[in-house]
């Protein structure tokens, strides 16, 4: 039996600068990870190599569902599994809530705009937002913003949703409401990987909790064992300062 995600000697350099220095790791259907760690740590860098929004050395290997990701045919089938939830949002803010949502099942699956809009629909009550589904996003709050955001990864129906720190960029009063509509979908099925600077959302919805430094995974575990029993000097100094 295979891993939903396969990470198999990842190694990813900017020029000079080796980011990753030959990470493994296999995530199982269903579970969710928390990804901690300090700032240039890697984070980033490792779940975007998973729908190869960043390229990674040749000798390295991510497959999804059995599917590696490789440059090629094989890479659109990857990303059409696989939702990100960016800090930014990265709304498209020419167009509604309602139309950022049912976009890209229509444009990838070339669903009908009748069934492209019952399904947003659905997402948009799914978050705690339908009544917003014929704003532009300049109109909502951060964390409507996000919410959105969601439900647009989930219109794709995704196996794995990466998320990037997605509620770093909010008002602290907003982040409660886009963790819980994270936590709703931890236990749904879908394969989460969340890299988060929120430890009490890690230690409460994680499965497993990775910790990175300088590129490379420190330590992973449950999160009553990163949290509470770390074994590693780094994680314990990190988590000394964060927590
Ligand atoms: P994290 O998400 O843990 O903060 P990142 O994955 O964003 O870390 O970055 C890891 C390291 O790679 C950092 O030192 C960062 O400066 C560097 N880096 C990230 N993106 C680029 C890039 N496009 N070009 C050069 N260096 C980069
Ligand atoms: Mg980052």
């Amino acid at each position: 039996m295979s891993a939903q995600i396969n990470i198999h000697n990842l190694k990813k350099s900017y020029g000079e600068f080796q980011v990753l220095h030959g990470i493994d790791l296999e995530i199982a259907q269903g579970e969710v990870v928390c990804v901690i760690g300090p700032s240039g740590s890697g984070k980033s860098t490792l779940i975007r190599c998973i729908n190869r929004l960043e390229a990674f050395d040749d000798e390295s290997e991510i497959a999804v569902d059995g599917i590696a990701v490789v440059p090629g045919r094989a890479l659109a089938a990857v990303r059409a599994e696989v939702g990100m939830v960016f800090q930014s949002f990265n709304l498209f803010p020419h167009m509604t809530v309602l139309r950022n949502v049912m976009l890209a099942p229509m444009r990838v699956r070339h669903s009908s705009v009748k069934d492209a809009e019952a399904r947003a629909r659905v997402l948009l009550d799914r978050v705690g937002i339908s009544e917003q589904a014929d704003k532009y996003p300049e109109n909502l709050s951060g964390g409507q913003q996000q919410r959105v955001a969601i439900a647009r990864a989930l219109a794709m129906e995704p196996k794995v949703l990466l998320f990037d720190e997605p509620t770093s960029a909010l008002d602290p009063e907003m982040v409660g409401e886009v963790l819980d509509v994270m936590k709703k979908l931890a236990g749904t099925g879908v394969t989460m990987v969340i890299v988060t600077h929120e430890m009490g959302f890690a230690r409460q919805v994680a499965d497993r909790v990775i910790f990175m430094d300088g590129g490379n995974v420190i330590e992973a575990g449950p999160p009553a064992e990163i949290f509470d029993n770390p074994k590693e000097e780094r994680t314990r100094s990190f988590l000394h300062a964060v927590l």
